[in-house]
């Protein structure tokens, strides 16, 4: 879909009282290089350069365990244990961080993406431990970005997106017609995609210096906990609690440390590339 770049200007300027700042960024991005006038106003700009909201997603919890260990770690401890050292990590290099669940409690998956959206978080990172046993040999860590099956009927996916852009909808886009709604939200969610697999390639570059990774870490599946289509998403899949040496690696405070610097690194390039991005509009 390509639209001109009077039409952006026009539905970004219309937009923009409601729109959150990283949709005006996206807008004028999408409509070329524009001048600083519009439609991205000083203060939004202060407010995109100061606010760096990290929403962190331990994964499963209270009566769902996820996977568990040959030596019964438990996913759901480890990922929880894990999403800790990456917060402290993270308050540590002066983010805000909020986490989807702090404690042994069961949360569905659409609430951890209602949670994220709902906080306007500018990423969400989702911590895992995979386990493909009886297979003991396969380990390493991996990073997956949402992705449709191919072989998903297109209704389904037309259905999702009506869903989706009714409920962002509501959220942002106020003050437009359903038609610019439905043209800001199939941006939005280009701009999402773009993001998430940038995010992705900085976690799978910096984990790949510290961590053992399993081959072609950089993968994507239909995972529902990724499938906003406002704040870029990934899920790391730390290691194989499958595999006795992962497992064990797991239980080491010095590992899980190097896991929680090697993702705040890859979170601070990311900022880093997209205040560069701003700073060349
Ligand atoms: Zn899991």
């Amino acid at each position: 879909m390509t639209f001109s770049r009077r039409f952006l200007l026009d539905a970004g300027i219309r937009a923009s009282i409601a729109l959150p700042v990283w949709m005006q960024v996206g807008l004028a991005r999408a409509a070329g290089r524009l001048p600083r006038t519009a439609p991205i106003s000083q203060g939004a700009e202060a407010e995109l350069r100061s606010r760096r909201l990290v929403v962190i997603d331990p994964g499963h919890g209270g009566r769902d365990p996820g996977c568990i260990g040959a030596g019964s770690l438990y996913e759901k401890d480890i990922a929880l244990a894990t999403a800790w050292d990456l917060r402290h990590a993270l308050e540590r290099g002066g983010y805000d961080v909020m986490m989807t669940r702090s404690s042994d409690v069961f949360i569905p998956l659409p609430a951890r993406v209602d949670f994220a959206e709902n906080h306007h978080a500018n990423m969400m990172v989702s911590i895992h431990a995979n386990s493909v046993a009886p297979n003991t040999t396969v380990r390493g860590a991996s990073v997956f970005t949402f992705s449709n099956d191919p072989s998903d009927p297109l209704a389904a996916e037309i259905a999702r997106d009506e869903n989706s852009v009714e409920r962002i909808s509501n959220r942002s886009f106020q003050g437009v017609s359903p038609q610019v709604a439905r043209i800001l939200f199939s941006l939005m969610k280009h701009s999402t995609k773009v993001e998430s697999l940038s995010l992705q390639r900085n976690f799978v570059d910096s984990l790949s210096r510290n961590v053992d990774m399993l081959p072609n870490p950089a993968r994507h599946a239909t995972f529902a906990v990724l499938q906003s289509s406002a704040i870029p998403s990934v899920l790391v899949e730390t290691a194989f609690l499958s595999n006795p040496q992962d497992e064990a690696a797991l239980r080491t405070n010095e590992f899980r440390l190097r896991l929680a610097a090697s993702m705040k690194s890859a979170v601070d390039a990311w900022f880093l590339a997209r205040r560069h991005a701003i700073a060349n509009l």
